[in-house]
């Protein structure tokens, strides 16, 4: 099976899928970090196993904590195998605020992101999480969905004034 698509693949796609090498080793590249895009292989997908977000991590250290008790939070994302990759951002999706797991994530789901890379397709599983003040808002994306949509009302009702107004 796995044969049989290969044949199918045109050469300039097989070659560049070949030559895409994580960025910390010399190994196949396998999933793509969320926050700094960078391709990696499955050891070093982690934030602490690749550089630049292994160096965020160090220094925001003392600011990934929840917002509401202050527990310090631990964001994080791992590989279960070459192809599923789990994110954890320990942050609210509605405000953005980091959030503990064990008291203060009121809604928590998941987002499956399948996005296709070289031969492969990937599964990205991320872990949505909402705070107490967002969870009644989370079909509309939180607080800053909120803000949003306000946003684009005072956009419209400022650019009506201003025809009529000159
Ligand atoms: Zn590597
Ligand atoms: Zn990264
Ligand atoms: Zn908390
Ligand atoms: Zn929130």
């Amino acid at each position: 099976m796995h044969f049989m698509e290969k044949q199918t693949i045109p050469d300039r796609l097989h070659t560049f899928h070949v030559t895409r090498r994580c960025h910390e080793c010399s190994e196949e590249a396998l999933g793509r970090c969320p926050d700094c895009r960078l391709s990696l292989c499955q050891e070093h997908f982690p934030k602490q196993q690749h550089s630049p977000c292994a160096e965020k991590q160090m220094r925001l250290a003392q600011l990934q904590v929840c917002y509401v008790c202050g527990t310090q939070v631990y964001p994080d994302q791992w590989s279960l195998s070459k192809t599923s990759h789990y994110v954890d951002q320990f942050s609210c999706k509605g405000c953005g605020r980091y959030i503990c797991d064990e008291l203060h994530t009121q809604h928590k789901s998941e987002e499956v992101i399948i996005t296709r890379e070289g031969l492969r397709g990937h599964r990205y599983q991320y872990t949505i999480r909402y705070c107490d003040l967002c969870a009644p808002f989370h079909h509309v994306g939180g607080l800053t969905g909120l803000t949003r949509v306000a946003m684009i009302i005072v956009t419209i009702v400022a650019a009506i004034f201003f025809y009529f107004h000159p």
